[in-house]
């Protein structure tokens, strides 16, 4: 344990400041500033080393939580990063991007602020990269057997790193031009800038996954071709089908998908070339729907000068403290504050769209909603109480429906379940035989950490398949649940 009475001398929880919103806006690097390894070390040595580490099961990835925090607090930042790695291909990406459901699981919140875990996760990575402590780690043997992974985001990258490192020739097919799924295209910089990626991309390489970017299966290739040049096949395609609005006015120009206009954006901060690129600059921006897909069109929209940025939600605020039917040790549906909440607009909930409305040159100027009302469990517009916002730019961040599955019930015959997803056994194997299914693609739009425990459990079961048994770790059976997360 690493300090007996942390908990009880340090009682409060300290994270590292976040840039001044004016500063940071002018910008798309990452929002925290440098942290304070004393401040770290006070925030490690108040984990309790719990005897039964509910931590551990608050994480989809079983991260060894106590283990790390007590090495952190002995100042062991190498032997942390070797328990960290035990259990996650990239703590880079999780400890700046997980919503962290390990904190809501943490004994020490029952009665007092959670010890900050992802903080001190984010530190020993970035320690241990900063130190050349992160090296490749090829296979002692090869044997002789190839994995096609399809899709480049965090399930494909975890399963080919596992794969890889079994001693598989694992070669990685992307259709975007560069590797990284929603990590690159998806995610902007503010909240994680690429050179994680990069950095992470390098070291897999070294230890001999290729990357094949640029490949469209199921139109460069078919699927059933892939099948037959490969022992195996992962897919790992994502979700990312978006949820429409059909209502009057979707086509004028200025409604568009999140997505499309997040890609854009990415684009161009990573110094591509974009041509009629969404720009909320100037703009009265409307952004519907919350969640992460919509804090990242606010944080973007404001980054790009935006005049003014409302988000709307359907539905009720979410209350600031746990509901009940939501105790501990459950990750709980609380009213969240993401970085780009505190850099402007305002946020409006109970709040139906209704009409997308266009000005006399057939340009969007505003759209009409009224309140929402709930009638028979349904949400609907509630009658006389529509009026207009003034909107120049209407960005949907709806959700997602589930994965493009056309292609592959058309050439591999796989199923898709009744939400939408694609059908797979526990042990991520479809009726397909060779053929498993990892992350959102089989999921459904979720978490990064659920992305990569997924990709860990599906190598496992990859090798299981062609060499009889595995000695990879499995996390988790396929769509299990830690805490309601
Ligand atoms: C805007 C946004 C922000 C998010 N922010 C967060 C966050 O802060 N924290 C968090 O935990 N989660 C976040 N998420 C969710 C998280 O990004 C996903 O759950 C995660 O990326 C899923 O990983 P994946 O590997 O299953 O799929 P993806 O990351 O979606 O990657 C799938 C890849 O497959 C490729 N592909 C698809 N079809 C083919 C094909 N036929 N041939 C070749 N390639 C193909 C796609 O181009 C894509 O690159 C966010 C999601 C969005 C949309
Ligand atoms: S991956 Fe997420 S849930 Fe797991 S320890 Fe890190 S922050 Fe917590």
């Amino acid at each position: 344990m690493a300090d007996p009475k942390g908990f009880l001398k340090v009682t409060e929880r300290e994270l590292p400041k976040r840039r001044p919103v004016p500063v940071r806006i002018m910008d798309f690097k990452e929002v925290y500033e440098q942290g304070d390894p004393a401040q770290l070390r006070r925030q490690a040595g108040r984990c309790m080393d719990c005897g039964i580490p509910f931590c551990h099961q608050g994480c989809p990835l079983g991260n060894l939580i106590p283990e790390w925090n007590d090495l952190m607090y002995r100042g062991e930042g190498r032997a942390a990063v070797e328990r960290l790695h035990a259990t996650n291909n990239f703590p880079e990406f999780t400890g700046r991007l997980c919503p962290a459901p390990c904190e809501s699981a943490c004994v020490l919140g029952i009665n007092q602020p959670a010890v900050t875990i992802k903080q001190v996760e984010v530190s020993i990575i970035d320690q241990a990269f900063g130190s050349g402590w992160v090296q490749p780690q090829p296979p002692g043997r090869l044997t002789g057997k190839t994995v096609a992974v399809v899709g480049s985001g965090p399930a494909g990258l975890a399963a080919a790193q596992q794969l890889t490192r079994a001693g598989h020739t694992v070669a990685v097919f992307e259709r975007d031009d560069r590797i990284g799924g929603l990590l690159r295209y998806g995610i902007p910089d503010f909240k994680m800038e690429k050179k994680h990626l990069e950095q992470r991309l390098a070291q897999m390489t070294a230890e001999g996954t290729r990357f094949r970017a640029g490949m469209n299966i199921g139109v460069d290739i078919t699927w059933d071709q892939l099948r037959e040049r490969y022992d195996a096949v992962v897919v790992a395609t994502g979700a990312m089908v978006p949820r429409d609005l059909p209502i009057p006015g979707r086509d004028l120009p200025g409604v568009h998908f999140a997505m499309e206009y997040l890609v854009q954006s990415n684009r161009r901060v990573a110094g591509d070339e974009v041509f009629d690129q969404i720009s909320a600059e100037g703009k009265h921006v409307v952004v519907l729907g919350g969640g992460d897909t919509g804090a990242d069109c606010i944080g973007t929209a404001h980054r790009q000068g935006a005049l003014s940025v409302t988000n709307l939600a359907i539905g009720k605020q979410p209350g600031q403290a746990r509901p009940e039917h939501q105790p501990w040790p459950m990750h709980p549906t609380v009213f969240e504050v993401q970085s780009a909440h505190e850099e402007g607009g305002h946020r409006e909930y109970l709040v139906s769209t209704v009409e997308f409305v266009a000005n006399d040159s057939g340009e969007l100027r505003a759209i009409r909603v009224a309140e929402t009302e709930y009638l028979d469990g349904r949400r609907v517009p509630k009658a006389g109480t529509e009026r207009e916002i003034p909107a120049d730019l209407v960005l949907l961040a709806l959700g997602f429906t589930g994965p493009e599955s056309q292609e592959l019930d058309e050439q591999l015959e796989l199923a898709v379940t009744d939400r939408g997803n694609l059908d797979r056994d526990a042990a991520y194997a479809t009726a397909s035989p060779g053929v498993f299914v990892a992350g959102d693609a089989g999921r459904g739009q979720s978490l990064i950490v659920w992305a990569i425990a997924e990709g860990r459990a599906a190598a496992a079961a990859v090798d299981r398949y062609l060499e009889g048994e595995t000695s990879l770790p499995s996390p988790i059976p396929a769509n299990a649940r830690a805490f309601a997360v």
